[in-house]
């Protein structure tokens, strides 16, 4: 994709009228969601290690949100089979839990949402197992920072593309290439609301962000190109290349006062 495809997705928010403000008690509603999702994040990734399968990080996080009185926000979604997409090395997003065995060495993502009186939370961490290359820790920690930038962008009389610039600014200064199929988006009764928030692209441009807008802001990052294909399942997204990718995301709240991450405990 070229620069100026990338301007024409960056610029849809000019158009897309759907995109829902929240009131203050809908923002309530979210953070709770936001808080259940970080909490069933944490307590799946305190039981990752070498020999863990992905399928018992996915029963640890459905539990943590069943505990919480809240539901899981991805299962049965488009068809989706479990509560957490599971993605290692070189997959890149919406990975099905499976008797796959974690090995040392592996990066792994779990991406999850969590509902709470119908508004959903998103959430995605990347974690190392055991010991690894410094390529890795590098990938790990550019793509933290990228989301870090991104959500400092998220003031209110700014505009979608001052995030979407921000992350990609971050990313360039490393060897690695931000994803540019996969876009995070805005969220609430919906897990998937306008506007697209793409990860790369112009400032100034999109969607005026507005106190009670709720976005998934979600860097994808690839240690190799940008460039992705869908896995034989027909829903894990690999890197083209097969190099290595990483993924975080907060749900964040654009507040008169600026960003507020709802995806904390
Ligand atoms: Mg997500
Ligand atoms: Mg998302």
């Amino acid at each position: 994709m070229n620069g100026d495809s990338a301007h024409k997705i960056a610029a849809r928010g000019n158009i897309v009228s759907g995109a829902t403000l929240k009131s203050s008690l809908e923002l309530d509603i979210m953070r709770e969601a936001g808080r259940v999702v970080a909490f069933a994040v944490r307590k799946a990734f305190e039981a990752l290690e070498h020999g863990i399968t992905t399928i018992e990080l996915d029963n640890i996080a459905r539990q943590a949100i069943e505990s919480q009185g809240a539901k899981p926000g991805f299962l049965g979604l488009y068809g989706f089979p479990s509560t957490a997409c599971i993605s290692i090395n070189e997959e890149i997003v919406h990975g099905i839990p499976s008797d796959r065995i974690v090995q040392s060495g592996d990066i792994v993502t779990m991406d999850c949402g969590a509902i709470v009186d119908g508004y959903n939370s998103d959430h995605a961490v990347t974690k190392l197992v055991g010991f690894s290359s410094s390529e890795k820790h590098g990938l790990i920690s550019t793509t933290l920072g990228s989301l870090e930038r991104g959500i400092q962008a998220a003031q209110p009389g700014n505009r979608v593309g001052d995030i979407s610039s921000a992350v990609e600014n971050h990313v360039r200064k490393s060897s690695f290439e931000v994803v540019r199929e996969y876009v995070g988006h805005g969220i609430g009764r919906d897990l998937h609301e306008p506007p697209q928030v793409p990860n790369f692209g112009p400032g100034g441009h999109g969607l005026v962000l507005q106190p009670g807008l709720v976005l998934a802001i979600e860097p994808m990052v690839n240690a190799g190109s940008w460039k992705t294909r869908m896995a034989d399942d027909g829903w894990t997204v690999v890197t083209e290349d097969g190099a290595l990718s990483c993924h975080f995301e907060h749900t964040v709240a654009i507040t008169e006062d600026g960003p507020v991450v709802l995806t904390v405990e």
